[in-house]
């Protein structure tokens, strides 16, 4: 499905992230992935670059910060000088900082918008212009059902995920005429580290309320991020696709 395409994605060191970056290189692309912590993204790589279906794919891989602009900036250049383009942007990287309001600090407030939201700003601001150079582009960005929901003890990252689908709905309509489409995830659920440490009497309680009755693997989030990267999503822009089992509806 991404046969000569080439793609970056942030987080793609471990959960939804590493899943997306092995589904898009089973599926011919070739892909930068970026994280912070060098060793992680590493072990990631060593086990993307395994599932390489041609000898001409490229994985490459860039540990930074994803909310530090300059930084964004400076690896975006380094990617398209080794890939010539940017077909498929991910926004994934992400973090939960949570607190109830009264005790939230602003560094877990600034800190979850930063990685969340302004990282976002970052990456589009950088690949829109050689995106729309080529009149073609893919961009997906992950946000959560907790940004169309909201939840208690997490007014930051509702915040940041609220956040993103606003910005990209904004971005599609600036880049439609340039035949970019841009499109949001809204997991729900999903077994990951980002949610193996909530409490088990929570676990239980969504659980009942999630009509497939099951939680969600980074398999479900990554077969539809693979739909909306390949030429199969061509008419679709603008959207907030949620994965989440039904809990939302
Ligand atoms: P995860 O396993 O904790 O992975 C998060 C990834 O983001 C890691 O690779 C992490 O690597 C990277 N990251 C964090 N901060 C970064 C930064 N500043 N710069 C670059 N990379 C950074 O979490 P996940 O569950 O797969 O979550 C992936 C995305 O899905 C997030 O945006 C999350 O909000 C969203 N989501 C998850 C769920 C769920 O249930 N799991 C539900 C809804 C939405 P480093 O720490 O090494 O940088």
């Amino acid at each position: 499905m991404l046969k000569n395409k080439f793609a970056v994605v942030t987080g793609a060191s471990s959960g939804i992230g590493k899943q997306i970056a092995k589904d898009f290189v089973i599926n011919g692309a070739s892909i930068a992935i970026i994280s912070r912590d060098e060793k992680r993204l590493n072990e990631a790589f060593l086990e993307i670059e395994k599932e390489k279906i041609s000898d001409s794919q490229k994985i490459i891989q860039i540990a930074l910060d994803v909310s530090k602009f300059s930084l964004v900036e400076n690896a975006f250049q380094n990617i398209l000088k080794e890939f010539e383009r940017i077909d498929i942007l991910v926004n994934n990287a992400g973090i939960t900082k949570d607190n109830l309001l009264m005790k939230m600090t602003e560094d877990e407030f600034d800190s979850v918008i930063d990685i969340n939201l302004k990282s976002v700003y970052n990456t589009c601001k950088v690949v829109k212009r050689p995106m729309m150079k080529m009149d073609k582009g893919k961009i997906i960005n992950i946000s959560s059902i907790i940004g169309l929901i909201g939840n208690a003890g997490q007014t930051n990252y509702a915040a940041s995920k609220a956040a993103v689908i606003g910005f990209s709905k904004s971005l599609a309509k600036e880049v439609g005429s340039r035949n970019i489409n841009v499109n949001v995830i809204a997991p729900g659920y999903i077994e990951t580290k980002m949610t193996e440490n909530l409490k088990d009497e929570f676990k239980v309680k969504l659980l009942s309320m999630i009509p497939l009755k099951r939680f969600g693997n980074t398999k479900d989030v990554s077969n539809l991020c693979l739909f909306l990267a390949s030429e199969m999503s061509d008419y679709i822009t603008g959207q907030v696709y949620s994965v989440d089992g039904g809990l939302v509806t």
